[in-house]
């Protein structure tokens, strides 16, 4: 251990694991979810080994997909601690807020709603056809970025598809991107195999931990988020939550002086959201 203790936080989300193109593949319960697993937790395990050869001294694997249950503990690198299970104040990006976090790796993440993309979505995989933060389209990726910034944490390494490498740019310019496979449709791509990405993953979560350093939170609000949904009656729905309005036929918007407060008001719309959708007509 060094004088300074370095830890890293990795989000881990699924859609932009190692040879995930289908939605069963990342649907707890399948048999190709079940497959999938095990080249997520490479992806994974291949990160943690990478910042540990840059220098890193703790590293916490946040699970951020669909239940949150899906990573392989009894797989996982033994020098990492693992954040299962799911209702966490900062969803995708819990942890960030203990104060202890120097940098965050966000490993199998996707491109946002209405982009090109593997498994192209934002939180609800189908539902929202796009999200805006002052005017500009945000993916997941992007919507976290400004999250953890609030509490001064640079996003230190990207993976997932070539499409989502190139939307990192755009948020976290100064992050090493690993594209895992290369986009044909929302439902193919071509893949490498886990040996090769976990090889990737491994040299650029290495670079990536010289970026481990926290810096003064920003304050970049206020934050106007726009949702667009596929269906005009999800309006109504949403607008049940708090200082949420109408702003088109199928559009919401809010404004938050917080990220903080952003995300979470996201994830009670998209809540509500999901409750309001109905099996034949949507
Ligand atoms: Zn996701």
């Amino acid at each position: 251990m060094g004088l300074i203790d370095v830890k890293i936080l990795i989000s881990a989300d699924m859609e932009g694991a190692t040879g995930v193109t289908w939605p069963a593949d990342v649907l707890p319960g399948t048999p190709q979810w079940e497959r999938c697993r095990h080249m997520f937790t490479s992806d994974v395990n291949a990160a943690i080994a990478g910042f540990f050869d840059g220098g890193a001294d703790e590293v916490l694997v946040n699970e951020a997909h669909w239940t949150m249950r899906n990573l392989l503990l009894e797989q996982l690198d033994e020098r990492a601690e693992m954040l299962t299970g799911r209702h966490k104040a900062l969803s995708m990006v819990e942890g960030v807020q203990r104060a202890d976090v120097d940098g965050i790796a966000f490993v199998g993440y996707h491109t946002g709603a209405g982009t090109e993309g593997v498994l192209a979505h934002t939180y609800l995989a189908n539902t929202l056809t796009g999200v805006w933060v002052n005017g500009t389209r945000a993916s997941e990726g992007h919507l976290n970025s400004l999250v953890v910034a609030e509490y001064g944490v640079p996003v230190v390494l990207v993976t997932g598809d070539d499409r989502t490498c190139v939307d990192a740019q755009g948020y976290a310019p100064q992050a090493p991107g690993v594209a895992v496979k290369d986009y044909v449709s929302r439902y193919a791509a071509v893949c490498r195999p886990p040996a090769r990405t976990a090889a990737d993953i491994r040299a650029a979560a290495c670079k990536g931990a010289a970026l481990a350093v926290r810096h003064d939170p920003v304050r970049g609000g206020p934050f106007r988020f726009e949702l667009e949904f596929d269906a005009e009656h999800l309006v109504g729905a949403a607008t049940c939550v708090p200082g949420v309005e109408r702003c088109g036929e199928r559009r919401v918007t809010y404004t938050s002086q917080e990220m903080y407060e952003a995300i979470r008001c996201f994830k009670a719309v998209t809540t509500v959201v999901s409750s309001a959708v109905e099996e034949q007509y949507g």
